[in-house]
């Protein structure tokens, strides 16, 4: 793909994502979640995670923020579920690396490929990687967290 070709589809995933945010909710019965904050931008996100065993059974997130960062954030619910926790862990390392400029191996990423037009804009780097560092954290936390619903 030319590198024009990438600029343009990340306009439109980054524009789609961003107007019609995929899993964009609150996760009542969620076991894992963590608040993620990227206080440069004002982006701030929580992410949701149901684990069953070591298998995603429903990831979410709400929260606010600038297109990328929610257009990043909806792009990971939609890769992450279903993914075991290993296979989550290994994505979020990939993701990690195309936005840092590393080379990766773009059939694992899939639709995540399309983040790596974020390298065009250092700037907003810790808006795209924010909801892959909050959902880290979130599978981090050991013990179940309840969510309280208002
Ligand atoms: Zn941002």
């Amino acid at each position: 793909m030319s590198s024009a070709d990438l600029r343009d589809l990340y306009q439109q995933v980054i524009m789609d994502h961003n107007k019609k945010p995929r899993n964009f909710r609150e996760m009542s019965d969620a076991n894992h979640l963590a608040h993620g904050n990227n206080p440069l931008c004002g982006d701030a996100l929580v992410v949701f995670v149901k684990l069953d065993d070591d298998v995603i059974d429903d990831v979410s997130f709400q929260g606010s923020g600038c297109a990328i960062s929610v257009a990043s954030a909806s792009l990971m619910t939609e890769a992450l579920k279903g993914k075991t926790l290993a296979e989550a862990e290994a994505l979020y390392e990939q993701v990690h690396k195309q936005m840092t400029g590393e080379d990766v191996d773009s059939a694992t990423l899939g639709k995540l490929a399309v983040l790596s037009g974020v390298k065009e804009f250092p700037a907003r780097v810790k808006c795209a990687t924010l909801s892959w560092h909050t959902m880290h954290a979130a599978m981090d936390s050991d013990h179940n967290l309840s969510v309280t619903t208002e």
